[in-house]
């Protein structure tokens, strides 16, 4: 079973937070940015992987009912900063989207396991999609900053789609782009190139959010390379985000047994071998 799996106390750091709307902007057509100012120094606490869950405003119009799930996208400097990329795409994001600078929203958190990240890696491979930036930046920086190598693989409909900057922060990377627009991104395509950089950078983990092709092909070609750390980010609907109501439950095979694992409490990190990706009945 992973080895990320939350431990006894992941769950003591677990608060309510009141938060001052810092700054809220586009990014593109689809995606906003808004960073927070908790009253709390929850920054620290913050690791990447783990998630908030978010009350969205009530409009004229919208209540949105349930929090709804974010993952951090950056905290810190300060220790009271955390930031959400978002796409804007129901009722409850729609309602955030409308938040003001010096407005107020409430998260909770941080949720959630982290990443299995050692500072003597030498090299990792992220393998992105879409919302899966989001995700996978903070573990960017946690690379970038302990010195480890990094290879972006980032997959978007069209080149405005993509947020190379957003994604990087800064970050050095050897940066490899797919796009639906061409063709580049399909299974085919991105399989020929996982297999040639796994085959020869060699990296000590390979990373992936975002895409269920993606991370099935990933789960075929790490086959082959047991070696390898594989973990993906795994984006599931859920409601309560604290592992009560189970709606988030998905199936793995542990080394053979196959057990139903909440995304919210024993993920959202979950070793890529170890997803099922298609459940038979009968
Ligand atoms: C662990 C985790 C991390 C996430 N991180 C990000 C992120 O960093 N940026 C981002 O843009 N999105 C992220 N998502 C997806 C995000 O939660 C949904 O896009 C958001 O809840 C949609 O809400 P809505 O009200 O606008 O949409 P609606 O479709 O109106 O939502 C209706 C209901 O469905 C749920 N829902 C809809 N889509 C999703 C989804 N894809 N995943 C989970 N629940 C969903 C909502 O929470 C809500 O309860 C994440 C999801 C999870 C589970």
């Amino acid at each position: 079973m992973s080895a990320t799996l939350c431990g006894p106390d992941s769950a003591a750091t677990v608060a309510s937070h009141r938060c001052r709307v810092v700054e809220h902007s586009w990014v593109n057509r689809r995606y906003r940015h808004i960073r927070l100012e908790a009253d709390a120094p929850i920054a620290r606490i913050t690791k990447p992987g783990q998630f908030y869950q978010l009350r969205c405003p009530a409009t004229e119009t919208e209540q949105p009912f349930l929090l709804r799930p974010m993952s951090v996208y950056g905290a810190g400097p300060e220790d009271g900063r955390i930031e959400f990329l978002y796409n804007v795409t129901g009722v409850g994001t729609r309602a955030m989207a409308s938040l003001p600078v010096d407005g107020h929203m409430e998260i909770v958190g941080p949720l959630g396991n982290t990443f299995t990240f050692r500072p003597d890696f030498k090299r990792i491979l992220v393998v992105a999609r879409g919302v899966g930036l989001a995700t996978m930046a903070p573990l960017i920086q946690q690379a970038a900053d302990a010195g480890v190598a990094i290879t972006a693989v980032m997959s978007a409909r069209t080149r405005e789609d993509l947020m190379e900057q957003e994604f990087l922060r800064g970050a050095n990377a050897q940066v490899h782009s797919v796009f639906d627009a061409d063709g580049s991104s399909s299974v085919d395509a991105v399989e020929v190139l996982m297999r040639n950089l796994i085959g020869q950078q060699r990296p000590d983990a390979v990373y992936t959010c975002g895409s269920h092709r993606l991370l099935m092909l990933l789960q075929r070609v790490l086959a082959d390379y047991p070696e390898v750390v594989g973990e993906v980010a795994m984006e599931q609907r859920m409601a309560c985000g604290m592992g009560v109501c189970l709606s988030c439950v998905r199936l793995f095979d542990c080394d053979g047994d196959k057990h139903f694992l909440r995304v919210c409490r024993e993920g959202p990190v979950f070793s890529i071998r170890e997803v099922v990706g298609e459940v038979e009945f009968g």
